[in-house]
């Protein structure tokens, strides 16, 4: 089992899905949690533990990562989980969605990591996880253009960070899930039309047969949270999609 008594994690998007099941699981495993999201009533329905803590943070804000960190002190874990999907083709996707994923699925992480990096390099130990997806570098994955692109970046961003400092005790590592029930997976399933078909159709592209649940994805992250010999590595944890 593993533990992570004594340490300080910071999570985004914990307020729902796989953000939300990683803070619990953190927080199961001993950790500090400080569990983040934009959407307060989100963090307002998080179970009350003591170890369990709770603000309100827009990760497209870089002024409110850099007060937050200040307010966490020294980060041992953070959980770069928040991310955008948008649905389209090269031909179909609108410039303003293409700014707004750059932002939110890849900028927002490079603020978080310049932001506790310091506090990190100064322990000499720090472990950062970013939130990919097989629909990045490893897959391509129709209508998925400006995801795809901004997911493979992550991957790139990962690689870049555990490289440079792989030998200051900072394991930078990314997760990348297949399809998961997640509320807004929900969301997309239901504004296709016929929720039961778009339902089958992402069953169908799972060779488990099934959708992943926030759970699953969570133990990886808690793996990933405790682990010492692994760096830079792209993990993918997708019901057999990539075979
Ligand atoms: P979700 O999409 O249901 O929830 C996302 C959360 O992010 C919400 O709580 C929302 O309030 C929060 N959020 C949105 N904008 C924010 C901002 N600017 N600042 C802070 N928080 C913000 O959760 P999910 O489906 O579990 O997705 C989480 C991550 O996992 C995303 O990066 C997503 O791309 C990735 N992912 C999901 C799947 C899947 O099938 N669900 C697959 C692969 C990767």
């Amino acid at each position: 089992t593993i533990r992570l008594d004594g340490k300080t994690a910071f999570v985004t998007a914990a307020g729902q899905g796989i953000g939300r099941a990683a803070a619990l699981a953190f927080a199961e495993a001993g950790a500090t949690v400080h569990a983040t999201d934009i959407n307060e009533s989100l963090l307002a329905a998080l179970p009350k533990l003591d170890n369990l803590k709770t603000a309100r943070l827009d990760v497209l804000d870089n002024a409110a990562i850099v007060a937050c960190v200040e307010r966490i002190g020294t980060v041992d874990i953070l959980f770069n989980c928040a991310g955008f999907v948008h649905g389209g083709s090269i031909l179909e996707m609108k410039d303003s969605d293409f700014d707004f994923a750059l932002d939110l699925n890849v900028r927002a992480m490079i603020r978080t990591i310049r932001a506790v990096l310091p506090g990190m390099l100064a322990k000499k130990d720090g472990a950062i996880i970013n939130m990919s997806s097989v629909a990045s570098s490893i897959k391509g994955v129709p209508n998925r253009f400006a995801y795809g692109v901004t997911k493979a970046a992550v991957i790139g961003l990962t690689k870049s960070v555990a490289a440079d400092y792989v030998t200051d005790g900072i394991r930078c590592n990314a997760i990348c899930p297949g399809t998961v029930e997640s509320p807004s997976l929900q969301d997309r399933m239901r504004a296709q039309g016929n929720y039961d078909e778009a339902r089958a159709a992402f069953i169908a592209r799972q060779p488990m047969g099934r959708l992943g649940t926030p759970e699953e994805i969570a133990e990886l992250a808690l793996y990933l949270a405790g682990a010492t010999y692994t760096s830079g590595q792209a993990y993918a944890i997708d019901g057999g999609w990539t075979i």
